[in-house]
């Protein structure tokens, strides 16, 4: 066992304050590394503070997590000691289902299985997450970071980063798109740094003005204040594909009425309350929702290259583990520019 310092919440909406645990001992498939950054994703805020339902406590949240490899099991070919690592948002899945075979392990029939907020698949133990110095992860669900990047900027790529890639895949992003962007934050300026990397005609629709100048050193052509309650009216059927990354609840109406025929728009963002949608905003143009959750581990790695080849990270505040709390508080408030990181070092 190798004991291991984080930070965790002991119940729910509780602050987070130090903690230590023990990892497991290497098996034959697992790589230990010792982790550098950790990026807080709002996903670690909903769970903590038990916003999507019941939650496993104590939780060590953290689902952004890269680092070096410092010790490898007797069958491990895919990472050497010293090896740049990064871990997402699972640990672990069924392995054989449909979409695992697809390399789809985020909707794995059985249920992935969470790098924290559950269990080990198979086991009693809880899982922790990211806010620690020491991690053990099987090989086939870690990926290898562009030795180019910089890796305290590389930490959100982990989830920001293929939350928002696979979706602009799946749905085309490329030259002549029109794609718009909802809520500038973690996982938002992501979008629309791939958007425009794609080569696609980037709008970010945001309720913080002050982002303007910030969205478009990263690509945006158009920046759109959504507190103008009829900013709307300028965009009718102006958009092919719209993502969804606010954090918040909020009427969809508006925004599904700027989606051109045949559009969509993507949820992400996951409040917890659900939508109400008209049937005629729907009807009027064929126009879809859709959701989309990260991505699997093959395109894990490939956002990851496509990082590398166009030198892409996520702008980060790096703090010390004992600002996680005001860190959280900050996000909450859409005040972060544009993803707290902690480094590892401070726990
Ligand atoms: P974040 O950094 O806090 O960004 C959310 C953004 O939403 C804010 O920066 C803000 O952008 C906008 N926003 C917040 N409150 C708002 C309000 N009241 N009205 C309008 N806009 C508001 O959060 P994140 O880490 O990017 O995560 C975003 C959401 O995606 C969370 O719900 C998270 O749980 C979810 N998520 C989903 C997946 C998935 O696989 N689908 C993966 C990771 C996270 P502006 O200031 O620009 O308006
Ligand atoms: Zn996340
Ligand atoms: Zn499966």
């Amino acid at each position: 066992m190798m004991k291991t310092k984080g930070y965790a919440a002991l119940a729910a909406g509780a602050d987070l304050v130090p903690f230590e645990f023990e990892r497991r001992n290497l098996g034959a498939n697992d790589v230990g590394f010792e982790i550098q950054f950790s990026g807080i994703c709002h996903s670690d805020i909903h769970q903590a503070r038990e916003e999507w339902g019941t939650a496993l406590f104590p939780m060590v949240p953290g689902h952004e997590i890269v680092g070096v490899v410092t010790a490898i099991g007797d069958k491990v070919s895919k990472f050497a000691v010293g090896d740049r690592i990064g871990v997402g948002v699972f640990i672990d899945s069924c392995r054989k289902c449909e979409n695992c075979s697809r390399g789809l392990q985020q909707y794995c029939l059985e249920g992935m299985t969470g790098t924290y907020n559950g269990y080990e698949r198979n086991s009693d133990q809880i899982a922790f997450g990211g806010y620690s110095n020491f991690f053990v992860i099987d090989q086939d669900f870690a990926v290898k970071v562009p030795s180019n990047l910089d890796l305290a900027a590389v930490a959100p790529l982990l989830c920001a980063g293929i939350t928002l890639y696979s979706p602009l895949r799946h749905w085309g992003a490329q030259p002549g798109k029109k794609i718009a962007v909802m809520g500038l934050g973690g996982l938002g300026h992501m979008g629309v740094k791939f958007a425009a990397a794609m080569g696609a005609e980037v709008t970010v629709l945001s309720h913080s003005k002050a982002k303007q100048e910030d969205a478009k050193r990263m690509g945006a052509s158009n920046f759109v204040d959504t507190k103008n309650l009829d900013w709307h009216k300028g965009f009718q059927k102006g958009f092919d594909l719209i993502l969804n990354t606010v954090s918040a609840d909020i009427d969809l109406e508006p925004y599904l009425s700027t989606l051109r025929t045949d559009g969509t728009l993507v949820v992400i963002g996951l409040p917890g309350k659900p939508y109400s949608v008209s049937a005629g905003t729907l009807l009027n143009g064929r126009r879809s929702i859709a959701g989309s959750m990260i991505g699997g581990i093959p395109e894990l790695q490939e956002m990851l290259d496509f990082c590398g080849t166009h030198n892409i990270v996520s702008d980060v505040e790096v703090i010390k583990a004992d600002y996680i709390n005001q860190a959280y508080e900050r996000t909450v408030a859409s005040d972060v520019r544009y993803r707290f990181v902690i480094d590892a070092k401070s726990f």
